[in-house]
């Protein structure tokens, strides 16, 4: 429960109503993270973007049920040896289109549910017509103006002479398409189009369905991953993530990154503006107001830990916490072994934010005091540690370990 204990010491702390503490006990792992994302009152919006969007990459319930349920409508269209699948269509559908206008006796509240999404399901599926004798030539989209029963409107069975459960194949005689003259401009838009499409013709097969992707094409099988990137509201791309989120990096220490970043952490000067009655004093220098950007890093003591570290990796070290990232990105080359200056600058980085809130946590919750030098060696500590797991695969090259020490003269 190492989480359970790091929500406790770093948000719990913040005077949060007894229900809120019992909620965090019972949390669990998973869950922690989110309620303290939620405790440091980030909107859950926020939370369920993708890392590289600014979140935490958590998916929404709501968008994870509904391509659970457009995979299932999928499997209706792709899986003909489901059991389950030919009683649907026998019983339920009853040879009309899933994407007809209904006329089915729902029996369940899953069948109900299933019903519901199709005017999204419609927006994903495409029909690759092969025999046409799968294919519903007024619900299924096949053409280029999609469901024809919604391009030609409810007339158009009638002026065309189709009846609503044809397949496409019944619109053809002796191999070539049989329509009756035009009533309509959309008709004859259709008409004209279907010029250049082909008859069905058993040489290519039966009828298959086609799934969108992201990019728009259209594939024969299903991505679950693909889908909800499509369904989800997207944001733009922020060029911080890959400073806050990386394999070397320490979970809770990019966490507590990501807050800072956001400018979420429950510092003095928010817990004031939600009207707790908090000193407003920084307990790091007793000097000015505690504010996000004091804290990384303005503050003089915070700043005694951060430059002398951060200046032994990379020259020119900002002072601002919301000019780190492009420092790190711009500075920072991609061939090994300078490479690695990438990885152990943004460990620092990170153990530096880390320490600097937990030291003001103590300070004010548990009255302990830590000196700037003693924090220095402690953070040297961690990022040894940390960076000792990761050896190279190469024996001739130089780990991360050794890179560091070739950065860290002493004194720290
Ligand atoms: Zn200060």
């Amino acid at each position: 429960m190492e989480w359970l204990s790091f929500g406790v010491r770093f948000l719990c702390y913040q005077k949060l109503s007894t229900k809120r503490l019992t909620l965090f006990a019972l949390l669990s792992y998973g869950t922690t993270i989110l309620s303290l994302a939620q405790g440091a009152r980030v909107s859950w919006s926020d939370i369920c973007r993708p890392k590289s969007e600014g979140g935490l990459g958590i998916r929404k319930l709501e968008d994870f049920e509904t391509v659970f349920r457009l995979k299932q409508v999928w499997d209706l269209f792709a899986k003909d040896g489901s059991l389950w699948y030919a009683w649907l269509h026998r019983y339920i559908f009853r040879r009309k289109s899933y994407l007809g206008n209904g006329g089915y006796t729902p029996l369940s509240w899953t069948i109900r549910k299933l019903l519901q999404i199709r005017p999204l399901f419609a927006q994903f599926i495409r029909c690759s017509i092969g025999d046409g004798k799968k294919a519903s030539f007024w619900y299924d989209s096949w053409t280029e103006f999609g469901p024809l029963i919604v391009f030609l409107g409810s007339t158009g069975p009638r002026d065309l002479r189709i009846r609503k459960e044809a397949k496409v194949i019944d619109a053809t005689r002796d191999g070539d398409w049989f329509f009756p003259g035009a009533r309509s401009p959309s008709a004859e838009m259709l008409l004209l189009s279907l010029t250049n499409v082909p008859p069905p013709d058993s040489l290519r097969g039966s009828d298959s369905f086609l799934w969108r992707q992201p990019q728009g094409t259209f594939a024969d099988s299903f991505s679950t991953t693909g889908t909800w990137d499509q369904i989800r509201v997207t944001s733009p791309q922020v060029p911080w993530a890959s400073v806050v989120w990386f394999k070397e990096g320490v979970p809770r220490y990019s966490f507590i990154h990501w807050l800072a970043l956001l400018d979420r952490l429950p510092t003095r000067d928010r817990l004031r503006s939600w009207g707790m009655n908090v000193p407003a004093t920084c307990v790091l220098c007793s000097s000015y107001s505690e504010t996000n950007s004091h804290l990384f890093f303005e503050c003089e003591f915070a700043r005694s830990i951060w430059l002398p570290l951060a200046s032994k990796v990379l020259p020119n070290t900002p002072l601002l916490l919301s000019h780190t990232s492009s420092w790190i990105l711009n500075n920072t080359p991609t061939s090994a072994p300078h490479a690695h200056g990438k990885k152990i600058i943004r460990l620092l980085l990170q153990s530096v934010i880390y320490a600097t809130w937990r030291e003001r946590n103590a300070r004010i919750f548990t009255d302990t005091h830590t000196s700037a030098a003693a924090i220095k060696l402690s953070i040297d500590r961690t990022m040894r540690d940390r960076l000792l797991s990761y050896p190279t695969q190469d024996s001739r090259s130089v780990t991360l370990l050794q890179y560091y020490f070739g950065c860290m003269s002493l004194p720290l």
